[in-house]
């Protein structure tokens, strides 16, 4: 498949992703549903399975070889996850089974130490459900509230409100980097220097982030930064949550178990050191060593050449979408990344998708697990295109035909 304006050589990419080869219904697979989860690269996959079949055992307990080099890796892993975040220290890297665990682990452990009666937690009203139920649950707990960002029609947030928002009640604000729903850039830069003036700490949710442009939690200012493996081209089940030291030493554990424990018994238990107080049991150590040859694999691509290379792809979507009539998009912006949602005049979304589902495209629809921001604009769902650099302007025309197929059959 050649497309002319990759800035890279997407043919080799592509046979990196074993998955991007298949067909449905016998069609070619187009895969535009990377904001769900992305393909792995080869890399990643051989390094799992080498991790099963050449040394695999469990970390950090062990006195005999295999555990040491699993136990090795595993260490090595989470030193390549603070450099591609440029964390200051190893000790800041946690472990989790993915955003919304990691979401919840601060939620209930900063909310137990710092939520009081009468308190207020701020988020958007484009989070995924991830980024408001956690704080919810808590806010329930603790007899607090949770306030929200409004979100203008264009999907960009409504930052005038910010400075009322932000009380001497705030706890912490909770930010989608990138809207997952509308693909839209969060200012998160600047909603952090806001809180920080009044010494508030904020949590970005970097899933729909990470894998889209560098991420410097150091530049950035953030005191927790969280994302999935699955969704940067690396295994599921396993997440990361980066939080300021100084939080995260202060901060209860929320699980307890083998591995987070310094010394336990039936009176009292003293807590392991960081990262280790936060990950209790036997966690996904092959998944971390999967999820550092997904960054591996991201650094020798270059994140700038993917980063122009979904520029181009979201252009020449956004100029094609808009050519073909009666399609209403949501997150009407520049600001946005390659994820493109949208409505065919009233054709319901799941009909759409079914009809295009049988042209090989792989596209999501529904309320893509941000109802509130799906009832802001007074619909239930949209389809939703998210593309990724292994993606090209050629299955962006098979979408477009797709989508006139769908007009076709429907109206
Ligand atoms: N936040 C955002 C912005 C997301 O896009 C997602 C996944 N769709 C999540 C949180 C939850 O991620 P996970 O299901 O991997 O925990």
């Amino acid at each position: 498949m050649i497309n002319k304006s990759a800035v890279f050589d997407i043919d080799k990419i592509r046979s990196d992703f074993p998955v991007l080869s298949c067909t449905v219904y016998g069609k070619k697979l187009v895969y535009f549903d990377n904001g769900a989860t992305t393909q792995k690269p080869k890399q990643v996959i051989n390094a799992i399975t080498e991790a099963y079949s050449k040394y695999y055992s469990n970390i950090h307990r062990g006195v005999h070889a295999l555990s040491d080099i699993s136990s090795e890796k595993y260490e090595s892993a989470r030193e390549r996850i603070r450099s591609f975040i440029n964390a200051s220290a190893k000790e800041e890297i946690v472990f989790t089974s993915g955003t919304t665990a990691s979401i919840n682990l601060v939620a209930f452990s900063f909310g137990e130490r710092y939520i009081s009666q009468g308190d207020e937690v701020l988020i958007s009203e484009l989070e995924h459900h991830a980024n408001i139920v956690p704080w919810q649950m808590m806010c329930e707990r603790k007899d607090a509230h949770l306030r929200v960002i409004p979100v203008n029609d264009d999907g960009t947030l409504h930052l005038e409100d910010l400075d009322h928002l932000i009380t001497e009640k705030t706890k912490i604000v909770a930010v989608s980097q990138v809207s997952n729903a509308l693909g839209v850039i969060v200012p998160v830069k600047e909603i952090i220097e806001k809180a920080h003036e009044k010494n508030i700490p904020v949590l970005v949710d970097g899933a729909q982030g990470i894998q889209h442009g560098h991420v410097d939690v150091r530049k950035l200012d953030c005191d927790f930064y969280v994302f999935s493996g699955h969704k940067v081209y690396g295994p599921t089940g396993i997440g990361v949550l980066y939080g300021k030291r100084e939080w995260l030493e202060e901060m209860p554990p929320c699980q307890g178990g083998g591995d987070m424990v310094e010394r336990v018994t039936f009176e009292k238990t003293t807590y392991n050191e960081l990262p280790f107080k936060f990950e209790a049991g036997t966690v996904n150590f092959v998944g971390a060593i999967g999820l550092a040859t997904a960054l591996e694999y991201i650094e020798a691509t270059g994140m700038d050449n993917i980063v122009r290379q979904e520029a181009d792809l979201k252009v020449y979507a956004d100029e094609r979408i808009k050519a073909t009539g009666g399609i209403r998009v949501y997150g009407n912006t520049q600001n946005k990344i390659s994820i493109i949602s949208f409505l065919i005049d009233k054709i319901h979304p799941y009909d759409a998708g079914l009809i295009l589902d049988k042209m090989g495209i792989a596209v999501r629809t529904g309320s893509h697990c941000a109802q509130p921001i799906m009832a802001r604009f007074g619909i239930d769902g949209t389809i939703r295109a998210s593309l990724c650099f292994y993606n090209t302007r050629e299955e962006i025309d098979i979408l477009i035909a797709g989508i006139e197929k769908v007009k076709s059959m429907m109206l």
